[in-house]
């Protein structure tokens, strides 16, 4: 069977103790075609490219998530959290000239993962907008498609959306969002990608949501080390895991996985020759 991963951090996958490359050195004799492995932050770009230079078949992406407009403002600092810092206008515009560097010198893919977190309340909403939308308007100048996160933001990142595009449109990640969102991303030329989570007995909206995607906008993804799908839930999330994922989708949809399988790489083909 073919498949492919659209969206996975190997760097953080590594660093909870998965061998990651003991698949990706089987691949693509193991049906696995390839994806993307994600950018998180302004500087995480010169490792991963260094990472992932002996694998042709994972694409880069670099972005500022979210959690780069810092610690949140309203809810105050957490020690124990991974983003404990505030974080200054002037630090973030620095930081996103970093990432232009980064950009300009590695020559990513994709932009991504940008977008809006509303759950965990980085910064502030027009902290997390001024990251998430000049890194949209670089889309455009770049003509690079988006790969966008949203949590709980799903208003804000339609009317993003609507306004900056990109022309070249994108994806939507781990779709956890609306019908209106949904509709949105697919007007302005997105592909919906599903996570582990769809593979969650409760999940019963997102269950139905899939079977609205038009089958040529269909993308799986692990998100790995997160979202681990059934039934190996308390694993640590790894791309090989995506099996399970490809399954659930393939009952939900009433089709042959191997059937699914060939789509979705097809579909993964036409995001990346865009
Ligand atoms: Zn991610």
């Amino acid at each position: 069977m073919k498949f492919i991963d659209s969206h996975f951090h190997t760097q953080f996958t590594l660093q909870k103790g998965v061998n990651v490359f003991s698949f990706l050195d089987e691949s693509p004799s193991n049906g696995f075609q390839g994806g993307i492995d994600i950018g998180c932050t302004h500087d995480d770009m010169p490792q991963r490219a260094q990472l992932l230079e002996p694998y042709p078949q994972i694409l880069l992406s670099a972005a500022m998530g979210p959690w780069e407009a810092g610690a949140s403002e309203a809810k105050g600092a957490d020690p124990d959290f991974e983003y404990s810092e505030f974080k200054s206008t002037e630090q973030i515009l620095k930081e996103l000239e970093v990432l232009k560097g980064n950009f300009e010198k590695y020559r990513p893919a994709f932009i991504g993962e940008i977008g809006l977190d509303y759950y965990w309340d980085y910064g502030t909403r027009e902290k997390q907008k001024l990251i998430f939308e000049t890194q949209m308007k670089w889309a455009n100048e770049k003509g690079l498609c988006v790969l966008i996160h949203d949590r709980d933001a799903d208003e804000d990142v339609m009317d993003t959306i609507r306004r900056l595009g990109p022309d070249k449109g994108g994806v939507i990640h781990c779709f956890d969002g609306n019908e209106d969102l949904m509709k949105t991303a697919l007007e302005h030329d997105y592909y919906i990608s599903f996570a582990g989570n769809l593979t969650f007995r409760k999940n019963t909206e997102l269950r139905e949501r899939i079977l609205q995607v038009p089958r040529d906008r269909l993308l799986l993804e692990t998100d790995s080390p997160y979202l681990t799908p059934v039934p190996l839930r308390g694993r640590t999330n790894s791309p090989e895991y995506i099996i399970h994922t490809y399954n659930c989708a393939a009952e939900i949809l009433g089709m042959d996985v191997n059937e699914l399988g060939e789509i979705v790489t097809e579909n993964f083909s036409s995001l990346c020759a865009r």
